[in-house]
């Protein structure tokens, strides 16, 4: 049996919105994307373009990638968990809920959020929070929040399936949360991506397999249980090559789209070849290099 891989990377987002991020996904061999709607760091968003996405929705037709597998990403500063300032709080889920908005508009599915940070509450507290948020943030047409799995840097909520389990326990619309793994974070919390069939395994006891929708596929600079969140180029950290393959190509996850979130070499997005690399399944190990003489 031949598996397909359903990959793509974290594209920009820029003035061609959807039809430049379908652009840069197609210049790096893609066939899906993820994307944030403005910058990571902050909450400054621009209109959705109508003429803008029908264009993107032509372009993506003819360049196979199917809307369906594409992602969007919530800006980090996004905080559920904490309502000791209600404000803030409150500020986070009027912005996710914009955001759901906004991203229907362009026929997206699914937006990955970070779960949220404790700060000074007991996790608990934080995770009823979370849920808390998702209720009011979730409605019946909602595109699907995706949980991702995090590192456990700081006081970051969601760090196993126990946590995870408890935030979507508190949910009332289940069917519109779902999970993203993130190979970096596991092993940086301290699961083995050696014997990730171990881990899926346990993910379907504990939760249920269906609920993982997307995969950011990341190396990682550090070790096993660091609880350190720094992302590494495919093969190049801690991981492995073999062992992200293994990830990439689990017939378990046969149709769930994995996301490259690799930092840059140089001024360079490492991304068409590690997307070479990994329809290939062939470790490149002269990425710098050939990244230079690619884009010279
Ligand atoms: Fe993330
Ligand atoms: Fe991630
Ligand atoms: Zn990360």
């Amino acid at each position: 049996m031949v598996i397909e891989v359903i990959i793509g990377s974290h594209v920009n987002f820029n003035s061609e919105q959807l039809l430049g991020s379908a652009k840069s996904a197609v210049s790096y061999g893609a066939n899906t994307f993820m994307f944030y709607t403005g910058a990571p760091q902050n909450t400054i968003r621009k209109d959705i373009d109508v003429n803008l996405t029908e264009e993107a929705f032509t372009y993506m037709k003819e360049n196979g990638i199917d809307i369906k597998n594409v992602i969007c990403h919530a800006p980090y500063i996004i905080n559920l968990a904490n309502k000791e300032k209600e404000e803030s709080w409150n500020f986070s889920i009027s912005f996710v809920k914009n955001e759901l908005t906004r991203i229907k508009k362009m026929n997206v599915s699914y937006m990955v959020l970070h779960p949220g940070n404790s700060l000074k509450l007991d996790r608990m507290t934080a995770l009823a929070n979370i849920a808390e948020a998702l209720n009011l943030i979730l409605e019946d047409d909602s595109p699907m929040i995706l949980l991702e799995t995090m590192a456990g840097k700081g006081t970051e909520c969601g760090i196993n399936l126990y946590e995870l389990k408890e935030i979507l326990n508190g949910v009332e619309k289940k069917e519109h949360v779902g999970i993203c793994l993130d190979t970096c974070h596991l092993n940086d919390s301290g699961v083995d991506i050696a014997a990730f069939d171990d881990y899926l395994k346990e993910f379907d006891e504990c939760i249920g397999i269906d609920k993982i929708k997307c995969v950011h596929v990341n190396d990682s600079k550090n070790v096993i249980g660091s609880h350190k969140d720094r992302h590494a180029n495919i093969g190049y950290g801690t991981i492995g090559f073999d062992n992200l393959i293994n990830v990439l190509y689990n017939p378990k996850l046969k149709d769930v789209p994995k996301i490259l979130e690799t930092p840059w070499v140089g001024d360079y997005p490492p991304y068409k070849l590690e997307i070479d690399m990994i329809k290939s399944k062939k470790f490149n190990p002269n990425l710098e290099a050939d990244l230079k003489e690619l884009y010279k």
